[in-house]
């Protein structure tokens, strides 16, 4: 059979890769890919928002199976649209992709169906939102309502910054629309974790776990990114911490979105805080494979990633063997310097063919006119080392991305400590 993949980051790199390993995957094609996925798929230079030109590759392909990766488009109705011409297709509908699209939406949700998350308020005008800001404890955490690239969220630790996250949402609307509204939430202490979960109406098949490391710098210093690293499994959370989220959240997330006419059919993102007495909230849920986390999270998976998506997709998801290996997983994330503020591009990667020993996925690589490896965006590459454990795994993916180098190169050398202490 042959498969579409749409995106073109770390992420997508990491489905195409595991997609590789089925017997039964033909050609498989990315849109748009990048330099690192040109590897193992045909690369097609179409944008994700254009959704009738990805529908005519995928009719002239005669693709069997389209898979999308990131969150615009499934917000935006891509799954509907290829659904509408007969393509079977892999991910959420619009109106369940809405449990990342608008916090609103999500927040109201959980608070009807009593599933555990932080106290909130919804505001459409700056002037309430102000009056009950000033009365909130500190810290406090604003959030916009609707996508605004992993930026909308600010946990303010003082008055002064809770008020200027307010007044740049709202006033100056720096999110543009996703910022006409805003939730008020109060501040969950803890530790994070991920959980994502194959979805299928009412049938939740959890992935292992995993735990992403957001800001820029070591000792989770400066300022947020789209994630420096990840590993998994977390052999410093009880297995029954987990279970507790997947029963008390996950699972009836997915029957709340049954009872709502929404059924979820793709990959349920959980992110949700562990209070210090153990007991998990939600953050967030995303709609779609978490990036970095599918990099860590797909080099565990024992069974057939195609099987999954197409039991999804014709609903048989609780029939399917989902079996994970044993070996722990870690992600280093190598971003240009700069990163996540403005950074160069096209500059030369020494040393990727050294890196044999790990699984190397690309997020922002590119090939210049003399045919060499160049730096193509914020986060370049993401170095997955597997092991016995977490501290191997992790030596590993060091050991690797030593190997690599290109000019003003940044990564965190703290992955994965917390799960050492
Ligand atoms: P989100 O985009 O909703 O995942 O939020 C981004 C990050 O902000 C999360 O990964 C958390 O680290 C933090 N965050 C969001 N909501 C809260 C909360 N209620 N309490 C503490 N931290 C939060």
């Amino acid at each position: 059979m042959d498969i579409l993949v749409i995106g073109g980051g770390g992420r997508e790199h990491a489905i195409v890769w595991a997609l590789k390993k089925s017997p039964k995957a033909g050609k498989i094609y990315c849109a748009p890919g990048n330099a690192g996925i040109g590897q193992l798929a045909e690369c097609v230079p179409i944008p994700v928002s254009e959704f009738d030109a990805l529908i005519e590759l995928a009719e002239s392909k005669k693709v069997g199976l389209v898979v999308v990766g990131p969150d615009d488009p499934l917000a935006d109705g891509i799954v509907d649209a290829f659904e509408a011409k007969g393509i079977p297709v892999f991910g959420p509908r619009k109106n369940a992709a809405e449990i990342e699209g608008s916090k609103i939406f999500m927040k109201d949700l959980l608070h009807k169906y009593h599933i555990p998350t932080a106290t909130y308020r919804k505001f459409y005008s700056y002037d309430e939102a102000h009056a009950y800001l000033k009365e909130q404890p500190i810290p406090v955490v604003i959030k916009a309502d609707g996508l605004a690239a992993g930026k909308g969220v600010t946990v303010a630790y003082s008055m002064e910054e809770a008020e200027k996250a307010l007044s740049d949402i709202m006033v100056a609307k720096v999110f543009g629309e996703a910022g006409a509204q805003v939730v008020i939430e109060e501040f969950l202490a803890g530790q994070e974790m991920s959980i994502l979960s194959f979805v299928d109406g009412e049938t939740v098949r959890p992935m292992a776990a995993a735990q992403d490391h957001k800001p820029v710098f070591d000792g989770d210093k400066g300022p947020n990114t789209g994630g420096m690293g990840t590993y998994s499994p977390l052999p410093h959370i009880a297995n029954s911490i987990i279970e507790e989220a997947i029963e008390t959240i996950i699972k009836p997330t997915a029957k709340a979105m049954v009872a709502e006419g929404r059924p979820f059919r793709g990959v349920l993102f959980a992110g949700l805080m562990i209070s210090p007495d153990g007991k998990p909230k939600t953050i967030e849920f995303n709609a779609r494979f978490g990036d970095p986390e599918t990099q860590v999270v797909l080099p565990r998976l024992k069974s057939d990633l195609l099987d999954i998506f197409l039991a999804a997709v014709n609903g048989t998801l609780d029939q399917v063997e989902i079996e994970w290996k044993d070996e722990a997983a870690v992600c280093v994330v190598l971003a240009s310097g700069g990163y996540p503020a403005a950074y160069a591009k096209g500059i030369p990667i020494h040393g990727l063919d050294q890196a044999d020993e790990a699984i190397v996925f690309h997020a922002g690589t590119g090939i210049n006119e003399q045919g060499e490896w160049v730096t193509n965006g914020g986060r370049v590459l993401g170095v997955v080392g597997l092991g016995r454990d977490i501290a191997e795994a992790r030596d590993q993916a060091y050991e690797q991305a030593a190997r690599i180098t290109f000019e003003g190169k940044h990564n965190r050398t703290d992955i994965a400590a917390k799960a050492l202490l």
